[in-house]
């Protein structure tokens, strides 16, 4: 039987209705940007693994760190324990994070950063004896799937069936080109109630939304605004970090810094799932007491995973080498070259670009569900082609590894033309 037919058996996929989509590629063996399936087919893999992965499929040098982690010490709780890879690595983290970011904090996926980020502004005000409840999101943002990241997630077909079991978010107009003053203003609105204990925000990219981009100036005001009102901001840099905006975090183009940051996806090198929340010493602080009940109550079993973190490290030495630096500006170009090339095409209607991350808008006559027809037959097109692409709604994006080839980006910017010249 194929890797297809047994995982049909007994397997049900994440945002997939089973009924309609096609079965899943059973996938054999992956190396740089190729993957390739149980048939030999070969896949340019051109959106990183769902964005975690930077380095490319089976990198030796990551695998031999995981390899020496796991024979020396696989994992160890947490909680009254420590290691030197947890130690090492926040260390690290330290000195590239915004200079405000004192004490990081272990979990297992961009969700569970979040919602440690979430519970631990609440029992900020809380610890302080002030009632705040409510969190500000822009429209269309993504922030995981658990309850408190699906609250602040603004993609209501996410959401739908859940709208009457989440926390309170308020909602802002996301402040893309001709929209500044609108969210401004929006900003302004929301924090005369001051029962808002948070702002979170994909900075500068919003992934899920479909590559939705912003400048750096407007959210500088909107943190600045939110300083003012002593409102928390959170940075959700689970898609943005290690690199894809070109710097190591999206926050490196702001002149605010955050009060926390949520870390995950690439930050394990595309390997191990593990996360992490980093936050000021002024949030720390508030939760430490003599009083046993003004400590953040949160964890999970594989906090701060030894192996994970070992992968996280050597993500590290990649991430700051030479190649790896070179790599991201050289994606850049061909990016804003092929952004050239489209700009003339009569089926785009616009196209962005920011970091190893490019994306163009297709014309099209109405608005296009995120998982519609038109994004089906795209999908299945690229698919075919050997090129993994995962259009959302009329928006084509590519955020490939940093390792791929000149060559293979390439191809991946051909088969685009491809597609559109077809539908
Ligand atoms: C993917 C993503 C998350 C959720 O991370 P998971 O590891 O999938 O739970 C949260 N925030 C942003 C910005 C993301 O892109």
């Amino acid at each position: 039987m194929s890797l297809t037919q047994r995982d049909h058996n007994c397997i049900w996929h994440p945002y997939t209705q089973h009924k309609t989509a096609l079965p899943p590629i059973g996938i054999k063996k992956g190396k740089g940007a190729l993957l390739w399936d149980e048939n030999g087919k070969e896949y340019i893999d051109a959106i990183a693994s769902w964005w975690v992965n930077p380095y490319g499929h089976s990198n030796p040098y990551i695998a031999d760190a995981i390899y020496k982690q796991l024979n020396t010490l696989e994992h160890v709780l947490f909680g009254g324990f420590t290691h030197e890879p947890a130690i090492e690595l926040s260390e690290r983290l330290m000195k590239l994070l915004p200079s405000n970011q004192s004490k990081l904090f272990f979990s297992d996926n961009g969700s569970t950063a979040v919602e440690v980020a979430i519970k631990t502004a609440f029992q900020y005000f809380f610890n302080k004896g002030i009632k705040k409840s409510k969190i500000i999101a822009f429209e269309n943002a993504f922030h995981g799937d658990t309850f408190g990241a699906m609250a602040a997630s603004g993609i209501s077909f996410f959401t739908n069936a859940f709208k009457d079991s989440l926390l309170e978010v308020v909602r802002i107009p996301v402040p893309v080109s001709g929209q500044e003053g609108n969210s401004i203003q929006a900003m302004k609105e929301v924090l005369q109630d001051n029962e808002v204990a948070a702002f979170i925000f994909e900075p500068l990219v919003q992934g899920a939304a479909g590559m939705v981009m912003y400048e750096p100036v407007v959210l500088d005001q909107l943190m600045a605004l939110c300083k003012e009102h002593d409102v928390l901001t959170i940075a959700d840099e689970v898609m943005t970090g290690f690199g894809k905006t070109i710097k190591i975090f999206a926050c490196d183009y702001l002149q605010q810094q955050p009060d926390m940051m949520t870390l995950s996806k690439a930050l394990t090198a595309g390997t191990l799932p593990m996360s992490i929340t980093s936050f000021t010493q002024e949030i720390f602080d508030a939760f430490y007491d003599d009083d046993v009940n003004k400590a953040l109550f949160h964890g999970h079993s594989f906090t701060a995973n030894p192996v994970g973190c070992a992968a996280a490290l050597a993500g590290l030495d990649l991430l700051q080498s030479d190649e790896i630096q070179e790599s991201l500006k050289r994606i850049n170009k061909r990016h804003q070259e092929f952004q050239l090339q489209l700009n003339q095409h009569p089926k785009v209607k616009c196209t962005r670009v920011m970091g190893v991350i490019f994306a163009l808008e297709i014309k099209t006559a109405g608005q296009q569900d995120y998982y519609g027809s038109l994004r089906n037959q795209l999908y299945e097109y690229f698919i075919s082609q050997g090129v993994i692409l995962r259009p959302v709604g009329a928006t084509i994006y590519i955020l490939p590894p940093y390792v791929i080839t000149d060559e293979q980006l390439g191809r991946v910017c051909q088969t685009i033309i491809g597609a559109l010249d077809k539908i």
